[in-house]
């Protein structure tokens, strides 16, 4: 039977989860955090057991190696040759890859080319492929673009008003990211919408780091997102978008340097800066019922991005069908889904059963009343199966 795993490799890690194809059936997934180090982690979950371990991993090559060995050791395969490809997450795929794309030399070279636009994640991405290219060589192996959904945007949609030369220079444009998240929320919406020849989405895909896109005829038409994740709506530690000249007035009063400000603005800002409290928005929304003034801005902030961002796509797919909430917070938070629904809610007509809301978390699920003009979803993301299925494609081609 043909086995598949996804990769995300980042520049100290290894996540992976292998699929039984095409059924797509979850048999393990698992996580090396800390490569690089004597004390690495290694864990592992599979059917209902689970193993982690604390021990040297020197690098990705050696990480992979522990993976095989752990899916032999504990039969979860029985023999390397079961596995038949291999699909890497690759954050940037910048303006040459609008959908997945075998491993070769000429992927590898542009992916490599890329590294400026998403330095931390490509080199991770390129370090990872090339540890499995080691370890098993002669599996099918595909790279799998964030970008690549945002590719179909028009011009209008991802020219900066920068000058000319920059964008076609210096390939400097809006890219967007969650691509891969984006599209499978919008696969799976096509259940709700059956009979409508045209369907215009608007999916927010909301965790730590959060985008919002529109979707029409399943194809991405406009993403929240810039020329890296740092653009669009307010995020856990990052920014969003912001007028440029904050940058130069803050590095003037604070004395930093623009690379400071930089992380400073992925880092430090966002939920984390605002609230003084957390990046994470459950300890936000603590310190909110507590009546946390900062907090409370923090949360108001946010749900007034998201909800601008929804006013503004509404417009650009010239009505919406179906709004979807995924993510940690879009799936797990109720009272966040509550506070955005409430501030679209006059606009755009939407009928919300605000008990229904309040449901179980992380599962599929409708929150509007039958008689909404517009449906209104959780749907829990899966960027890993769509790795899995894309892989599979390239393999059984
Ligand atoms: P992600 O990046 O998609 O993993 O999402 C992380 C965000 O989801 C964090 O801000 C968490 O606070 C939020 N989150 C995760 N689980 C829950 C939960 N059970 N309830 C509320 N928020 C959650």
């Amino acid at each position: 039977m043909d086995k598949v795993m996804a990769v995300n490799a980042g520049s100290s890690s290894l996540k992976f989860k292998l699929y039984e194809m095409p059924e797509e059936k979850v048999l393990c997934s698992g996580n090396a955090e800390r490569i690089g180090h004597e004390d690495a982690i290694f864990g592992i979950k599979w059917g209902s057991e689970s193993e982690k371990k604390v021990l040297p991993i020197l690098d990705h090559a050696a990480a992979v190696q522990l993976v095989v060995d752990a899916l032999i050791e504990k039969k979860i395969i029985h023999s390397m040759d079961e596995i038949v490809a291999v699909g890497h997450r690759i954050v940037q795929g910048g303006k040459y890859f609008s959908h997945s794309e075998l491993f070769s030399k000429d992927t590898e070279d542009k992916i490599e080319s890329l590294i400026p636009l998403a330095p931390l994640h490509n080199k991770a991405h390129l370090v990872g492929f090339r540890a499995f290219k080691k370890i098993l060589p002669n599996v099918t192996s595909v790279a799998v673009f964030d970008t690549a959904f945002h590719q179909s945007m028009e011009p209008q949609d991802y020219v900066f008003p920068i000058p000319y030369e920059y964008t076609t220079k210096y390939d400097c444009r809006r890219y967007g990211a969650h691509g891969t998240s984006h599209q499978y929320l919008s696969q799976e919406a096509t259940k709700y919408l059956k009979g409508n020849k045209h369907p215009r989405i608007i999916s927010c895909h909301i965790g730590s780091g959060a985008s919002i896109t529109a979707i029409k005829d399943s194809k991405c038409v406009a993403t929240s997102m810039g020329l890296t994740p740092l653009g669009g709506i307010m995020m856990g530690t990052r920014t969003g978008d912001l007028d440029p000249s904050v940058m130069n007035y803050l590095c003037t009063c604070t004395g930093k340097s623009v690379e400071e400000m930089y992380q400073i603005f992925n880092k430090k800002s966002g939920f984390l800066g605002v609230s003084e409290v957390s990046n994470d928005s459950r300890d936000v929304l603590a310190a909110v019922d507590e009546g946390n003034e900062k907090a409370i801005l923090a949360n108001k902030l946010f749900i007034r991005r998201i909800a601008d961002f929804i006013g503004q796509y509404y417009v650009r797919l010239g009505g919406v069908d179906m709004i979807i909430f995924s993510a940690g917070i879009g799936e797990n938070s109720y009272e966040i889904r509550e506070s955005i629904c409430k501030e679209i809610e006059p606009a755009l007509g939407l009928k919300i059963d605000y008990e229904k809301n309040k449901g179980k978390r992380g599962v599929e699920v409708v929150i509007s009343k039958p008689e909404s003009p517009i449906v209104v979803a959780v749907i829990p993301t899966d960027e890993e199966v769509m790795i899995a299925r894309d892989t599979y494609h390239f393999y059984k081609k």
